[in-house]
């Protein structure tokens, strides 16, 4: 029974070192994913970023080294410009995240911003320059206000409001009971899937980071939601680096390129027009997505 129990302190150790300010939010979600061989190097240097410019080169990496997830990718992704990722279930799209963010390193290749290996800089430093806003959003419980200023240490009332604006969840912290003090989380208000999408994006316009990741939730929201928070992350997108893990191809069309991931290699790249013109996999993709849209649609109303 005890060994049930061990999860549980350890969410209470990290809630608790989380409210002292030890460790970040992102490296929470993945906290039991971190291997430990990911250290800094000795000397590592801050990262500096000038324009956001990142680049994979030849990256190759498998969680384990009898399975290769991702075999040589290369992408370029210029200064504030969008990149999707779009391809099968397994393919490695989040893998890419992960290894930007470095909770990874790769086998082989490299990763850079601006020019600097983010293998040769300190973690604190990359996780900086980086935003997360996860599939699915963990909320504390404490109140929506400070759910919403985690994403910045020291932030005012009236930055955290105006991230809350940004982030389109201001009415909805109106209307509650407490406002901004109302307890959320677990032992407090549930919140929808698209509300703590929401709080996700106001965290980050907080941290205004220089480059984004978007993960987008594989479960669906009415595509009324949907759209209504495409809006809010297209202006949280705007003049930043962002890259989009996509599975739904509806909302990537605008993006400035689009890659097909299939089994650990790029194999197609373009915008949406020039992809649905070649014919291939993101065609077909695109027209099978198509068809399960109209459907829901229908039986939306
Ligand atoms: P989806 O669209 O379903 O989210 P994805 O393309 O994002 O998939 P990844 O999450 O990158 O896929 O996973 C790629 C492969 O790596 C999968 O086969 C998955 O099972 C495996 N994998 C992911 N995380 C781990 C892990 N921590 N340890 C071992 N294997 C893993």
């Amino acid at each position: 029974l005890m060994q049930l129990f061990r999860p549980l302190d350890m969410l209470g150790w990290v809630y608790r070192s989380i409210r002292q300010g030890l460790i970040d939010m992102e490296a929470m979600f993945a906290l039991t994913d971190t291997p430990a061989e990911v250290v800094d190097a000795p000397g590592a240097r801050a990262l500096s970023v000038s324009t956001g410019h990142v680049r994979f080169e030849g990256v190759a990496f498998g969680y384990e080294p009898e399975r290769i997830i991702l075999k040589g990718v290369t992408l370029d992704v210029p200064p504030g410009s969008s990149l999707a990722v779009v391809g099968p279930s397994g393919a490695g799209k989040s893998t890419l995240a992960r290894l930007l963010y470095r909770f990874y390193d790769p086998t082989a290749g490299r990763i850079t911003i601006d020019g600097q290996d983010i293998a040769a800089v300190s973690q604190a430093s990359l996780r900086a320059a980086i935003g997360i806003v996860p599939q699915d959003t963990v909320l504390f419980n404490d109140t929506i206000g400070y759910n919403i200023a985690y994403g910045r240490e020291g932030a005012t009332q009236a930055e955290v409001e105006a991230a809350a604006r940004g982030a389109a969840i201001d009415s909805f912290v109106a209307a509650l009971p407490h406002g901004y003090e109302s307890m959320v989380g677990e032992r407090g208000l549930k919140l929808s899937g698209g509300e703590k999408q929401r709080v996700a994006i106001a965290r980050t316009l907080l941290k205004n980071p220089p480059i984004l990741i978007l993960d987008e939730a594989t479960s669906a929201l009415d595509s009324r939601t949907e759209e209504a928070i495409q809006a809010t992350l297209n202006a949280a997108s705007r003049g930043r680096t962002t890259i989009i893990i996509a599975h739904r191809l509806s909302t990537i069309v605008g993006a400035d390129q689009i890659v097909v991931l299939d089994a650990g290699k790029v194999a197609e790249r373009g915008t949406h027009g020039e992809l649905l013109a070649k014919g291939g996999l993101y065609a077909d993709l695109w027209a099978r997505q198509a068809a399960e849209r109209e459907l829901e649609e229908a039986a939306e109303g």
